[in-house]
């Protein structure tokens, strides 16, 4: 499948190394788990996460009284599953219409592909969509959206660089409102390195979406960039303490190794991942099934 192939090396990390050592034990034993906890600590599942996992696997292999290594990655699938499942909803909340989606995420994570797949896959789904350029701050970045706005057929609401992002959204909300617009989706500023300011210039904005679009439905997604494996983590912590974070779009899990951190995400932050991008195009960015991608993961 696509996704399988998305993840392919991923699967050189994590799958083909269990598989190895599958085959050079039969019985599970002491060692065996240690190696297992190697591979996973080693494929930026994170060290918190994976010994939680490696707890959960010990207690179903003990409970259910199993031995023969050959049994142990059904097992293992379906403690990943547990950790990749959230108590939160991992669609889009956007339905009845109106719905705002928020963009953030630092510089380069994929934020401005990512607001193009998703505009162009509801644009698909037949909503009618209005993209923000809330990035005033670059003027590339403006130029990006309006690149991709051109591409697939959405108007883009901007104002020149430096201008006051507030004052975008503000725009582009009436915009909204007067064009019947199904889904509003903003970009916004990627600067992490002052948190205080980010803090301030997103409170405006929330501030003015509170005022100006109270009846739209809202989704706040944090983009991270699967291939900076643990430091994604740690970013998104920092985001986690400046915003209300309903959801995560995971990036560039086709060109990493590092795809395991999507267990650490979910499971240090408890906050679903909601979309992964798989590649470059308007199509790779596909909704998250934790048994969907399990299954295309080890299997
Ligand atoms: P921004 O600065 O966060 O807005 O990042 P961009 O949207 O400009 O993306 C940075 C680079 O990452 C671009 O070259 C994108 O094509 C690339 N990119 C984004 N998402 C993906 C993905 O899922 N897979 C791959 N392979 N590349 C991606």
């Amino acid at each position: 499948s696509r996704l399988k192939k998305g993840l392919l090396k991923t699967r050189q990390g994590i799958t083909e190394k269990i598989d190895t050592l599958l085959k050079s034990y039969k019985k599970i034993d002491e060692e065996f788990l240690e190696e297992l906890e190697e591979i996973l600590i080693m494929s930026d599942v994170g060290m918190d996460t994976t010994l939680k996992i490696m707890d959960k696997l010990r207690e179903k292999i003990n409970d259910r009284k199993i031995s023969e290594t050959s049994e142990v990655k059904e097992v293992l699938k379906e403690v990943m599953i547990e950790f990749l499942t959230t108590s939160k909803d991992s669609s889009l909340n956007i339905s009845p219409s109106p719905a705002i989606i928020l963009v953030i995420g630092v510089n380069g994570v994929g934020k401005t592909t990512s607001i193009g797949k998703i505009a162009y896959n509801l644009k698909s789904q037949g909503k009618k969509v209005l993209l923000a350029a809330g990035d005033t701050f670059r003027a590339a970045a403006i130029d990006q959206l309006k690149v991709w706005g051109e591409r697939i057929g959405v108007n883009v609401v901007h104002q020149s660089e430096g201008s006051d992002p507030g004052a975008v959204v503000f725009d582009a909300i009436q915009a909204a409102k007067a064009r019947k617009i199904d889904v509003l989706i903003c970009d916004t500023a990627g600067r992490l390195h002052n948190k205080k300011n980010l803090m301030n210039e997103l409170s405006k904005i929330f501030k003015i979406i509170d005022r100006e679009y109270p009846e739209a439905k809202r989704e706040v997604l944090l983009v991270l960039d699967a291939t900076t494996g643990q430091n994604a983590i740690q970013q998104a912590k920092t985001f986690k303490e400046a915003a209300n974070i309903t959801g995560i779009v995971l990036t560039k899990l086709d060109g990493t190794a590092k795809g395991g951190v999507i267990l650490g995400i979910t499971s240090e932050l408890d906050v679903p991942v909601k979309l992964i991008g798989i590649g470059e195009g308007k199509e790779d960015l596909q909704p998250f099934e934790p048994e969907e991608f399990i299954e295309a993961l080890l299997s």
